[in-house]
């Protein structure tokens, strides 16, 4: 073995971090994600960011929100700035089973657990599932914010492949099979069947059913999460995988998308065995989720008509939505493809073999556009040459712009 330069101390890396023997094992999965890193350049002005997801609150009524706070300090101010129940506040939990309903779930409040964000709830369902070393399946790709949880918690992911009606039931067959014959235990499939983040895609009504069946058989239990659900262009919602069987399947929610994550209020539907321990998890978190900003939902879902802003950000979104398709159609060289998603906020585009999406980032940046590189979106480093684009935050003509400034690096990548 080489031996290290004298200047160097032997712990070397202490010079970076003095801490750096003294973290826990779990830390080693802790790393920023690519899209954390991203940020500080994509928010410069001079850049159109396609990278992140931000939901575009613009057309929230203000005034709205603003009056059902004011009331709300007025009439309850004392107990909306108390600590509350861990299990959140049993008026908006009752409101939220009206939400859910929408999608087919008929639930008790009573099963419901409000969170900080739905990021909490994917947080607090794997803390109380997975020891190192379990397995989570997830679809390839899947949720940035969602792998580092796993990997937080030294989890191992096994991917499981989607096309343009969601995960493939096949793949979820052989990822359940190779992971048992490999002697490793599978805690729960994590999927986002509704305007996948970042695929685009959405989980077709069969396939819905036979991956619930799936499940059961092999005694897997399900995480959906469904941050986009109401946000469809075309149609009504999907029935969610949850109104098929009250079993086998922990519901994740959020009011992040259909009114403002900045009141990081999400919340997890549980079979009531695990609602227990999701709770005593949720205490030992934070004691109990924000209650004024619970209060401050619950509020403005009682005086708004919280279902008509939710058609006009699908409205929104939709024109965004047509300007990167258009956009993409037009300027795009030929040999690029993507999925053109009836709902959320993302399109995945792959580009041509060879041409490799981190690598090309710098250059996109330089060419003032940012978009996040495929591979951000995989445990296994596959994803080289895809990205995803997000189309939610900018303006239809920002869209274009763009658009049109990443056709250029493209093609200046397909020139080398
Ligand atoms: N799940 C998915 C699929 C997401 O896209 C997001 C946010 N981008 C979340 C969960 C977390 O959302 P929040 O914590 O704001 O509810």
């Amino acid at each position: 073995m080489e031996s290290l330069p004298s200047s160097v101390p032997a712990r070397h890396p202490s010079v970076l971090d003095p801490y750096v023997d003294r973290y826990a094992a779990r830390t080693a999965g802790m790393t920023a994600s690519e899209i954390r890193a991203l940020f500080a350049v994509a928010s410069r002005p001079e850049v159109v960011s396609l990278a992140g997801g931000m939901p575009n609150i613009s057309g929230l009524p203000l005034d709205v929100v603003g009056g059902a706070i004011a009331d709300l300090v007025a009439t309850q101010g004392p107990v909306a700035m108390q600590y509350g129940s861990g299990q959140g506040v049993p008026e908006l939990r009752e409101q939220i089973c009206e939400v859910m309903r929408l999608e087919g779930i008929r639930a008790s409040s009573d099963d419901v657990v409000v969170t900080v964000g739905s990021q909490q709830a994917v947080d607090l369902v794997t803390r109380v599932f997975c020891d190192p070393g379990d397995v989570v399946v997830c679809e390839a790709p899947s949720y940035v914010g969602a792998l580092g949880v796993f990997k937080s918690y030294q989890c191992e992911v096994v991917h499981a492949e989607m096309d343009a009606d969601g995960l493939v039931p096949q793949a979820l067959r052989n990822a359940i099979r190779a992971t048992k014959a490999a002697g490793k235990t599978i805690k729960f499939l994590y999927t986002i069947p509704n305007f996948h983040n970042p695929a685009g895609v959405t989980l077709s009504v069969e396939r819905r059913h036979e991956i619930v069946e799936i499940c059961a058989e092999e005694g897997i239990l399900i995480l959906e999460d469904n941050p986009y659900g109401l946000l469809g262009f075309d149609r009504d919602p999907l029935p969610a995988m949850r109104s098929l069987s009250s079993d086998n399947i922990i519901y994740l929610g959020s009011f992040s998308k259909t009114f403002a994550p900045g009141f990081r209020v999400g919340w997890a539907l549980a079979p009531h065995s695990v609602r227990e321990k999701l709770v005593l998890a949720q205490e030992s978190a934070t004691l109990c989720p924000p209650q004024f900003s619970q209060m401050a939902i619950s509020s403005y879902l009682a005086v708004h008509d919280w279902q008509g802003q939710i058609k006009q950000f699908r409205e929104m979104y939709r024109e965004r939505r047509d300007a990167m398709i258009g956009a993409l159609s037009d300027m795009m060289p030929a040999s690029v493809r993507w999925n053109v998603p009836d709902g959320g906020f993302y399109v995945w585009l792959t580009l041509p073999p060879g041409v490799n999406a981190k690598a090309m980032l710098p250059r996109a940046v330089t060419a003032r556009v940012a978009y996040v590189p495929g591979t951000a979106f995989f445990a296994d480093g596959f994803g080289s040459s895809a990205m995803r684009l997000s189309y939610c935050y900018p303006t239809p003509e920002r869209i274009r712009e763009g658009v049109r400034r990443l056709a250029g690096v493209v093609e200046a990548e397909l020139e080398l």
